[in-house]
C-alpha cells in the first residue's frame, strides 16, 4: 500500500489533464506533476485518496526522449504553460488523443479522428497579453526582493502575482512594453518617483493601476495598450505621453475604467491617450477592428487554420447558415463568402455592434446579427416558432462555437428541430463538445469528421471541429 511522504520509483505513462501525468503502481493511479511518458522517477506522495494519489517528482532517473528543456524561468510556477517540457510532435499527439478518448468514452463515439493541425509557431504567437498589477508577488526563491509584480497569478494563488519579466508567448515588442510598465511602479523608478503610481488593492478596494493588456496585429505590426485602472485621473496622461516618447512602436494607447470591486480586466473605455484607439487584424482576406473590450482570437496564424477547418465542414455552397454564439462576427464574415445568408447570434450588445462593425468593414452585406439569448429561442415547446418570429428563413446548415461550458442541455437537445442538413461545432473544449454531440446524434445526425487544431502550443489546450450531417 502507498502511503504519504513515501518516496516511489515510477514510470510514466500518460498526460493527464491540467498538465499532470499519470503513473501506475500495481494498477493504482498515481498523478506526477510535470512528468513525462517515458521518464522514470523518484516522486514523493503528497495526497493519498481511495483511488489515486499524487506525488511531486524529486529526481528524474531516466529522462524520456521527449523530455526537452523548458526555456521559461517560470515553468513550474506560471500556469500559462504546463507542456513546455514536452516536445512539440509530443504535444501534438497527446491532444489529438484527447480528442479521440472524448469521443469515445465521454460520448460513446467512433470516428477516425483527422491528423491534428499544429502550428507553426510555437512560441511567441500570442497576439493579446492580459498582466496583474500586484503588491501582493508570488516569491519564487525566498528572500526575492520584488515589492511589486506585473505579471500572471500563481495557479491556485489567486491573491499572488507571479512577476513575469518575459512571457515566451509573445514578442519582444509586447515583452518590452511589459517590462516599461514594471519599470514604472518600480518604487526606486524615477517614472514611479514622478507620478507616484500607486497599485490597486481589492482589501481596501483603493489603488489606481489594475491591469495590463498588450495586444498586437500580426498584419499591420500595429500594437494596443489599454491600462485598466479604478479612475480616470491625469497623470495617466502624461505617463501615456512619456510611453509614447520611449516605445514610439506603440500605436495606440486607451485607459479602462473599472470602479467595481470585481477583479476583471474590463470596465468602460476612458480616455484615448493617443492613436486611433483601435487596432487592425486580418484574418484570410478579412480584416478585423479589435478596440479595447472586442473579443478576438488570441492565435492569429493558428485563427485562419481553425475558420479555414470550419469552411472545409460547410463544404459546398450553403443558402442559409446560422451562426450560433457569433461573438465579434468572425465566422459569420468568414463564411459570408460560402453562403447566400448567414445570421449570427449572440449575448453581448457590444460584440454584436463590433461584428456589425466588422460586417461593415468588409464590405459584407449577406450577414446580419441579432442580439439574443440563445437559451431564450431553444427553451419552450416551439423554438422553430421563436426563429421563425425574427422573419428570418430555417438554416440549412448551423455553425456552432460555444463558450467552454459547451451547449445548455436545452440547445442540444432542441437544436435538431430547426431541421438544418448539417451541422458544424467548433469547441475548445472537447470533453463539453462530446456530451453535447452525443446528445445532437440521438437525434438523428450522424458523424462526419474531426479535426483538431492546435491553437495553443506549450498547453493542453485543443480546439476540435466536428462536422455532422442529418440521416
Ligand atoms: N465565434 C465567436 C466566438 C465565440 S465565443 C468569434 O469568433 O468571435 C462564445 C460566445 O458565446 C461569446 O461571445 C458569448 O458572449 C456568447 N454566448 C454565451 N452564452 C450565450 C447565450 N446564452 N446566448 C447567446 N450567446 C451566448
Amino acid at each position: 500500500m502507498i502511503s504519504r511522504d513515501e518516496v516511489l520509483e515510477l514510470k510514466i505513462e500518460s498526460v493527464a489533464f491540467e498538465g499532470k501525468s499519470i503513473a501506475r503502481v500495481d494498477g493504482f493511479v498515481v498523478f506526477v506533476a510535470g512528468g513525462v511518458p517515458g521518464d522514470v522517477v523518484k516522486a514523493r506522495v503528497y495526497k493519498k485518496k481511495k483511488d489515486y494519489a499524487e506525488a511531486k517528482i524529486v529526481e528524474i532517473l531516466s529522462p524520456s526522449a521527449h523530455r526537452v528543456e523548458a526555456p521559461c524561468d517560470y515553468f513550474g510556477y506560471c500556469g500559462g504553460c504546463r507542456w513546455q517540457h514536452l516536445d512539440y510532435a509530443e504535444q501534438l499527439r497527446f491532444k489529438r488523443q484527447h480528442v479521440i478518448d472524448a469521443l469515445e468514452r465521454t460520448g460513446g463515439l467512433k470516428i477516425e479522428v483527422d491528423p491534428i493541425i499544429g502550428a507553426e509557431e510555437v512560441y511567441r504567437y500570442r497576439n493579446k497579453i492580459e498582466v496583474t498589477f500586484s503588491g501582493r508577488p508570488y516569491w519564487i526563491h525566498e528572500g526575492d526582493p520584488a515589492t511589486v509584480a506585473l505579471g500572471f497569478h500563481a495557479p491556485g494563488r489567486f491573491d499572488k502575482t507571479i512577476d513575469i519579466r518575459h512571457c515566451h508567448l509573445a514578442d519582444e515588442n509586447i515583452n518590452a512594453i511589459l517590462n516599461w510598465f514594471r519599470e514604472a511602479i518600480d518604487p526606486q523608478s524615477n517614472i514611479n518617483r514622478e507620478f507616484e503610481l500607486t497599485i490597486y488593492d481589492s482589501m481596501q478596494h483603493a489603488g489606481l493601476l489594475r491591469f495590463l493588456t498588450i495586444r498586437k496585429s500580426f498584419d499591420s505590426g500595429e500594437y494596443m495598450v489599454n491600462l485598466v485602472v479604478l479612475e480616470e485621473e491625469e497623470r495617466i496622461g502624461r505617463l501615456a505621453e512619456m510611453l509614447h516618447r520611449d516605445l514610439p512602436f506603440v500605436s495606440t494607447f486607451a485607459t479602462i475604467v473599472n470602479r467595481s470591486r470585481a477583479q476583471i480586466a474590463t470596465g468602460e473605455v476612458g480616455r484615448v491617450h493617443f492613436g486611433s484607439g483601435y487596432i487592425t487584424e486580418k484574418l484570410g482576406k478579412y480584416r478585423f477592428r479589435i478596440s479595447p473590450l472586442s473579443f478576438f482570437q488570441t492565435n492569429t496564424l493558428q485563427a485562419e487554420k481553425l475558420y479555414g477547418a470550419a469552411l472545409e465542414g460547410v463544404g459546398q455552397k450553403q443558402e442559409v447558415i446560422y451562426d450560433l454564439y457569433s461573438g465579434t462576427g468572425s465566422i459569420s464574415i468568414y463564411l459570408s463568402d460560402i453562403a447566400e445568408k448567414v445570421y449570427g447570434f449572440e449575448l453581448i450588445e457590444s460584440a454584436v455592434k463590433d461584428a456589425e462593425e466588422n460586417s461593415r468593414l468588409n464590405g459584407v452585406s449577406n450577414v446580419r446579427f441579432f442580439r439574443t439569448d440563445l437559451l431564450d429561442l431553444f427553451k419552450g415547446s416551439d423554438p422553430v416558432g421563436n426563429f421563425g418570429g425574427l422573419g428570418i428563413p430555417e438554416p440549412d446548415l448551423i455553425l456552432l462555437d460555444p463558450p467552454r461550458s459547451g451547449l445548455h442541455p436545452k440547445i442540444a437537445s432542441n437544436l435538431h428541430l430547426l431541421g438544418a442538413q448539417k451541422i458544424v461545432y467548433v469547441s475548445c473544449n472537447p470533453m463539453t463538445q462530446a456530451r453535447d454531440v452525443k446528445e445532437i446524434v440521438s437525434h438523428g445526425y450522424a458523424l462526419v469528421s474531426s479535426q483538431p487544431v492546435d491553437m495553443f502550443p506549450q498547453t493542453y489546450h485543443i480546439e476540435n471541429v466536428l462536422t455532422l450531417r442529418k440521416v
